[in-house]
């Protein structure tokens, strides 16, 4: 058995995934509900204006066009509010039970994001902003942890603050990581949907080139 790092909905669930057998094991945890760890600060803590690049951070995410370009300003958005980097990390789709958003097994360079639950976001917000914003919020998050930082409280309140220093309080990315990406899917009945189960991908040239959502 392998502990590795999820991204779960609201109910803050931890898995432990088994390498032998691909099957998941979920339990509640209470433990990791308050925000705290690093604080970044937003903008010029004097005049209190945003940060000058919250500009060029939305317009890259909205016009990005795949995994790719989504993964770049992930990238750019930590170097610039934590100074961490990574590189050589791969990126994987596979059908995920839905209130899993992704996850990142300790120890490799791999984040493997919920197929199933970015169609379905497509699908239900047909918006080219909200579902880069959605797989912006998954992939950080599974950066945050690749780059150590593997307490799930940490991590979450990083993003909250790496996505209102980048991109401003009032953006979705934001209120995404402020309070939960399954936020866009509210009104949709996730239990009641069928999942298919395919095969596991990898998305190719994840680190340069653009890439489509669905392969
Ligand atoms: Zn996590």
């Amino acid at each position: 058995m392998t502990y590795v790092i999820d991204y779960v909905d609201e109910k803050l669930m931890h898995v432990l995934f088994d390498n032998s057998n691909h099957d998941f094991f979920c339990w509640n945890s209470n433990c990791a509900t308050k925000r705290n760890g690093t604080t970044i600060s937003n903008g010029d803590p004097e005049t209190g204006k945003t940060s000058l690049t919250a500009d060029g951070y939305r317009s890259r995410l909205d016009k990005a066009g795949g995994f790719s370009q989504i993964w770049e300003i992930v990238k750019d958005a930590v170097q610039d509010s934590l100074g961490e980097n990574r590189g050589s990390m791969m990126l994987f789709l596979d059908d995920l039970p839905i209130h899993l958003g992704a996850y990142h097994p300790l120890g490799t360079n791999n984040i493997v994001l919920n197929r199933t639950l970015i169609q379905i976001v497509e699908a239900a917000t047909k918006s080219k902003r909200l579902v880069n914003a959605f797989v912006y919020s998954l992939l950080v998050h599974e950066y945050i942890h690749a780059l150590g930082h593997v307490s799930e409280a940490d991590a979450r309140n990083l993003v909250y603050e790496i996505s209102k220093k980048c991109f401003g309080e009032d953006h979705i990315a934001t209120r995404l990581a402020k309070e939960s990406p399954w936020t866009l899917l509210r009104d949709i009945p996730l239990n009641a949907i069928e999942m298919p189960k395919r095969v596991m991908e990898i998305v190719k040239d994840f680190e340069k080139s653009n890439q489509k959502y669905i392969v």
